[in-house]
């Protein structure tokens, strides 16, 4: 038997987050991943934001593997023959600090997970943990147990270790993400999306998945462009589609079509995500354990939010220093490892989901979904529409009819405002 003061289960981004840091404190740690390597198995839209990377990695920009600058933000509520855009391009974003990334998680997470190894962690790979033990952890190798003072579970959504020690909630609000890479040359992306040198774009979409609660999203890589939806899973079942149709759909929407004609699917992927946020954590402690990211629903995204590697890499820095602090004072009980939970609640991982913790609810809520994208679009086109010979009707009157056309009453709007204005 192996033997280590921290065995970390999963070389995600928190499991990698995890170890650096445990690494860091000078303790030994492993960090255990099924995968042939760091990333093989994992999907995301994606881009990564730097505010947690600044603390994890100081000059991470220098040296990470990044597929373009994210210097436009994108908003979009469609219906099938109108979209609405809030499109926001903000320079500055394209220099250090930096704001967000675009990038391919197979180099995301092979290079995360080679900062831990570079700060003294132990990558295990093509192992699977499959429980644990009375001293550390059972892996699917002959004579593969692994002892350990403390486990960081990072084993992400279907998490077996949360799941076996009865940590696990009911993941009602799980949603499958679905993505397809479209191959297009870069001089294309650039003029369609309005970008130059290594600037990139990021698409939040809503209103683009028929009957069935989610969202979309669009990021611009170097060479290709991810394009998906997230889906709520009794939607998607109850609606008896299948996501790639949903996917063509807005491939072809009208606002869509001419960002990603002749893209070549050069990859399609699938991936749970656990959407339910705050209200559906489970708890993050027991003895000699503690979980981290997906692991213990950290993810936050809410059909169009997609921050999930954020709060993973969060999660899993201070996962990691609260296990060394344990093994330093000598008590990796519960109680010894409580420390965690109260870092994550005074930093932005648990700050944010706490602050929306409505939003999940909301954003997936059947008036979100399918009836505010045709109320405000409706209501923007009849502010833009000049109809000769009539005076142009009052911003009252317009909701009124958007209201009326679409269903939607008044108080639902003023409570689903104050919800959002609180959360935001
Ligand atoms: P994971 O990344 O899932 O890592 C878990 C690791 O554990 C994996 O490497 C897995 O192989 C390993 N593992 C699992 N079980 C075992 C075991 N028993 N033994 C050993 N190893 C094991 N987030 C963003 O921030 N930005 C985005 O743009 C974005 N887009 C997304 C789009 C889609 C379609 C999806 C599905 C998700 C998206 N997310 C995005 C969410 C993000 O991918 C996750 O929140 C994030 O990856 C969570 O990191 P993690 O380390 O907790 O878990």
């Amino acid at each position: 038997m192996t033997e280590f003061d921290v065995v970390v289960v999963g070389a995600g981004p928190a499991g990698s987050a995890a170890a650096l840091e445990v690494a860091r404190a000078g303790l030994s740690v492993a960090l255990v991943e099924r995968g042939p390597f760091p990333g093989a198995k994992n999907v995301f839209g994606g881009v990564v934001y730097g505010r947690v990377l600044d603390e994890l990695i100081p000059r991470w920009w220098e040296r990470m593997p990044v597929q373009r600058w994210v210097t436009r933000r994108s908003t979009m509520v469609l219906t099938p023959t109108q979209a609405l855009t809030v499109d926001l391009r903000a320079q500055d974003w394209g220099q250090a600090p930096y704001n967000g990334a675009t990038a391919h998680r197979s180099e995301l997470d092979s290079w995360l997970a080679e900062q831990a190894v570079a700060a003294g962690a132990t990558l295990i790979t093509s192992t699977v943990v499959t429980g644990r033990s009375a001293t550390g952890v059972r892996t699917d190798r002959p004579d593969g147990d692994i002892a350990a003072k403390v486990v960081i579970a990072c084993d992400g959504v279907n998490s077996f270790l949360a799941k076996e020690a009865g940590l696990f909630k009911a993941r009602e609000h799980n949603t499958l993400g679905v993505k397809e890479t479209l191959a297009l040359p870069r001089a294309v992306i650039d003029e369609r999306f309005g970008l130059t040198g290594d600037e990139g774009a990021d698409f939040e979409i809503i209103g683009c998945t028929g009957d069935i609660p989610g969202g979309g999203f669009l990021y611009t890589n170097k060479e290709s462009v991810g394009i998906g939806v997230v889906l709520e899973l009794d939607g998607l079942t109850a609606a008896k589609v299948r996501p790639e149709e949903l996917i063509a759909e807005l491939k072809a929407h009208p606002a869509i079509a001419p960002l990603v004609r002749g893209g070549e699917l050069v990859e399609y992927s699938a991936h749970l995500i656990p959407e339910g946020g705050y209200r559906t954590m489970p708890e993050l402690v027991t003895d000699g354990m503690l979980i981290a990211g997906d692991a213990a629903a950290m993810c936050l995204a809410a059909g169009i939010w997609l921050e999930g590697v954020n709060f993973a890499l969060g999660a899993g820095m201070y996962a990691g220093r609260a296990a060394a602090a344990a093994i330093a004072k000598g008590d990796t009980s519960k109680a010894g490892l409580a420390a965690y939970r109260t870092m994550l609640e005074n930093s932005f991982v648990l700050g944010d989901h706490r602050r929306l913790r409505d939003m999940p609810g909301l954003v997936l809520s059947e008036r979100v979904q399918r009836r505010y994208p045709g109320l405000v679009c409706d209501l923007a086109q009849g502010m833009f529409e000049v109809d000769n010979a009539q005076p142009k009707p009052g911003l009252r009157k317009l909701l009124r009819e958007a209201r009326r056309t679409h269903g939607v009453r008044v108080r639902d709007l003023l409570r689903d405002g104050i919800t959002a204005m609180r959360s935001l």
